[in-house]
């Protein structure tokens, strides 16, 4: 008998689906053991059937996005947050910064874009307070962070849930998997909203350039350093961050820094702080992040 899965999109951008699409071949595979009952991306399904496997793009924003995820965790035996918007929130997170009104106001009043009433458009859905992700609200079973999350780590997971063996998850950072190598260098630059450097081989902290690689976990086998860009984060927190209370994006990256370039400690702090929006971006609206005793991102970020 094939697995039954059903796939929901809150809010995000849908590129959690298009990556089930990305599998390509593999998805023909998974196609002779699998039967989606319900998939945005692929057919027009408005009702919740009952399904093994449940996979939940998305953050929670707005009263639909609520009752869509209830209605899932309701059909579905398996339920997992799927992509960093639904682990954590993710890019949209960036809302919980500010007050919901202060972001209607913005759209639909304040702009030279603005509708010409200022009034929210017909159907446009409640907006909650604030973002959530969605263990807030529903026991998950299973998370695949990612922006979107990894081909290979979908493939792995979906092969887990089918029934195979258990793998190992990794909890290594990005940069167990990053073909560069840390070295200490003289005379570097803190390089402000650069994300690249010259040297190929040779670390971007090392080079001046803010990395989130060692803050990361490795869910995208460092693909972004390796073809010559700094780490985003878009994987979110390695297990370390997640795990000990006292650890922090900013005092780490700034101590490791600093021992490779000798750059004040306090400056890169001071820089990531002030740029807290970019360095924070995936995780912001997670208690993981805003809950540790040193983050103060609404006062960093001047809100
Ligand atoms: S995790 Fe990234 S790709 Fe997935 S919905 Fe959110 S923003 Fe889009
Ligand atoms: S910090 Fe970035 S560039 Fe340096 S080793 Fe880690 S992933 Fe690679
Ligand atoms: S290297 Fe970092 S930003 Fe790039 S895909 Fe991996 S986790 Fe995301």
């Amino acid at each position: 008998m094939k697995t039954r899965i059903s796939t929901e999109w809150l809010s995000g951008c849908s590129g959690c689906h298009v990556a089930v699409v990305d599998l390509h071949e593999k998805l023909l595979n998974l196609l002779d053991d699998v039967e989606f009952v319900r998939i945005p991306v692929l057919m027009d399904e408005k009702g919740y059937p009952e399904a093994d496997v449940g996979l939940v793009e998305g953050a929670i924003r707005s009263e639909h996005d609520r009752k869509a995820l209830l209605r899932m965790r309701e059909t579905c035996k398996t339920l997992v947050a799927f992509g960093t918007c639904a682990v954590y929130g993710g890019p949209s997170g960036i809302g919980w910064l500010y007050e919901k009104d202060s972001i209607l106001n913005k759209i639909y009043k304040d702009t030279v874009t603005a509708s010409a009433d200022g009034k929210l458009p017909d159907g446009a859905p409640e907006l909650e307070q604030s973002v959530t992700p969605l263990n807030e609200v529903v026991d998950i079973d299973f998370y695949i962070p990612g922006c979107p999350p990894h081909p290979y780590f979908i493939a792995l997971a979906l092969k887990t849930l089918l029934g195979a063996s258990v793998p190992a998850i990794s909890i290594k950072t990005v940069c167990s998997a990053c073909n560069r190598r840390m070295a200490k260098r003289e005379g570097v630059i803190l390089q402000r909203g650069m994300s690249t450097a010259p040297e190929e081989d040779i670390c971007l902290l090392s080079q001046g350039v803010i990395c989130l690689g060692s803050v990361t976990l490795d869910r995208c086998q460092a693909q972004c350093p390796n073809k010559g860009v700094a780490c985003a984060g878009c994987s979110g927190p390695s297990m370390d961050l997640i795990i000990e209370p006292h650890l922090d994006i900013r005092t780490m990256i700034a101590r490791r820094m600093s021992l490779l370039t000798g750059i004040d400690r306090s400056k890169i702090q001071k820089y990531i702080e002030k740029e807290a929006k970019t360095f924070y971006s995936y995780a912001i609206s997670s208690s993981v992040i805003y809950k540790k005793p040193t983050v103060e991102i609404r006062n960093w970020a001047g809100n």
